[in-house]
């Protein structure tokens, strides 16, 4: 089962969802890019500090109210793309959206290989508007459907 909630990190009632499933409970905002799990718990967070990049563990947000974390979505969608937060700090990071490129001849780094991720040529995005990102990419039509 599906609702919509008030999101833990922005407060936008309108993007955020919770996904409910027998054990668990998913949560997704659209507004932010923010997710979490009620399996999210300190002890998770512990396990995957390490695997998460610096400035993932920067600006995750802990949620008072359901003792869980929330991070900031990576999406990688194959063929659409992949959406990331990139930046120095807490303060100054963005949402980016690499589309994937046919590989020039030439190309040394991508040798082998017919598409690439173009990096260096993402999109850039206002930390607030990860909704944005999302439509560019073109998966919001699929989203809504998801969600009801
Ligand atoms: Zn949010």
């Amino acid at each position: 089962m599906e609702k919509v909630i008030q999101c833990t990190v922005c407060e936008n009632t309108d993007h955020c969802f919770e996904e409910v499933q027998e054990e668990y409970s998913s949560f997704m905002c659209f507004k932010c890019g923010f997710m979490s799990d009620t399996r999210f718990s300190n002890d998770h967070d512990r396990e995957s500090e390490q695997n998460m990049s610096l400035l993932m563990n920067q600006i995750k947000v802990f949620d008072e109210a359901r003792r869980i974390w929330w991070y900031p979505s990576v999406v990688n969608m194959g063929k659409l793309g992949m959406i990331f937060p990139e930046g120095s700090s807490k303060y100054q990071w963005q949402w980016k959206f690499a589309k994937v490129v046919p590989v020039k001849e030439g190309d040394k780094e991508a040798e082998g290989y017919k598409e690439k991720l173009d990096i260096e040529n993402a999109q850039v995005y206002d930390k607030s508007d990860f909704i944005s990102a999302i439509k560019d990419m073109g998966i919001t039509k699929d989203l809504r459907n998801a969600k009801g």
